[in-house]
């Protein structure tokens, strides 16, 4: 029980990466609070106290405070943050609207602000804490059709790396993971022809589980990562290399 007693909020936690995260840190002891926009995903847990499923949209200003604060009031404490949260609106930079540009630099970004902010006062009352946010591995090599999605992931880890500095002396280390192509709605949306290619880079020949994602979360949630802090760490089958 790698979490056993801890507290978590873990952000677009209804299907894909943010589910499975939470399944695993409830069965490595954690209590959590999974927010979403609309938590249907998560029945199995309705009527568990292990876990809170709450209603948030974290585009809105008002809901971070909001969720941060339920971990408190709801399990008394809160020891990990988890932004997993996002969102896609691909096309050409080119025919890219105004509002498409925002809505994920919105969602993806400025929600990691926000819930980062609002989560750090917390985690210095208990002396420490772990935030791990989910950026892409496309925030780092590019991606055609996806400025908006990684000019928002590359945002993630570099306010990542500044949080780390600035939140060490408190004991709250801050990392980010880069996920390859991993097997959820998000990429079952995305054209065949995309999946293919993209399926072709992957040095492991498959696409990734959520759950690989939610492994190394869990890792890096736990008192195990304790020295380690404003990395980037891939789960993308070599799909980066
Ligand atoms: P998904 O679409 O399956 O799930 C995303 C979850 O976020 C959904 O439950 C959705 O309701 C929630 N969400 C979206 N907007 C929200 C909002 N405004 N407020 C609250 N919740 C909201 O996606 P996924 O593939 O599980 O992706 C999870 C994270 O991993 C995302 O940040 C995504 O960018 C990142 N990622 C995914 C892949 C991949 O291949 N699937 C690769 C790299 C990075």
């Amino acid at each position: 029980m790698r979490l056993e007693g801890k507290v978590a909020v873990i952000t677009g936690s209804d299907r894909g990466i943010g589910k499975a995260t939470v399944e695993r840190f409830v069965q490595e002891g954690a209590r959590v609070v999974a927010a979403d926009l609309a938590p249907s995903g998560l029945k199995e847990f309705e009527n568990d106290d292990r876990v809170a499923i709450v209603l948030a949209d974290v585009t809105q200003r008002a809901d971070a405070e909001r969720i941060i604060a339920t971990a408190v009031e709801r399990f008394g404490k809160l020891d990990i943050l988890v932004n997993n949260a996002g969102i896609n609106r691909d096309r050409v930079i080119w025919k890219m609207t105004d509002a498409e540009w925002s809505e994920v630099l919105e969602a993806d970004l400025t929600a990691c602000f926000r819930y980062v902010r609002a989560a750090i006062p917390r985690l210095r009352e208990r002396g420490g804490g772990r935030i791990v946010s989910i950026s892409s591995i496309n925030a780092q090599r590019g991606k055609f059709g996806q400025s908006n999605y990684t000019a928002s992931k590359a945002g993630i880890i570099g306010l990542s790396k500044t949080v780390a500095r600035e939140v060490g002396q408190y004991g709250i280390t801050v990392n980010v993971i880069t996920p390859g192509l991993i097997a959820t709605d998000m990429v079952a949306a995305a054209p065949e022809d995309v999946r293919t290619r993209a399926l072709g880079e992957i040095v492991l020949g498959r696409l990734g589980e959520p759950e690989d994602v939610a492994a190394l979360v869990t890792f890096l949630a736990s008192d195990r990562a304790r020295h380690i802090t404003g990395a980037v760490i891939p789960v993308d089958g070599g799909q980066y290399l």
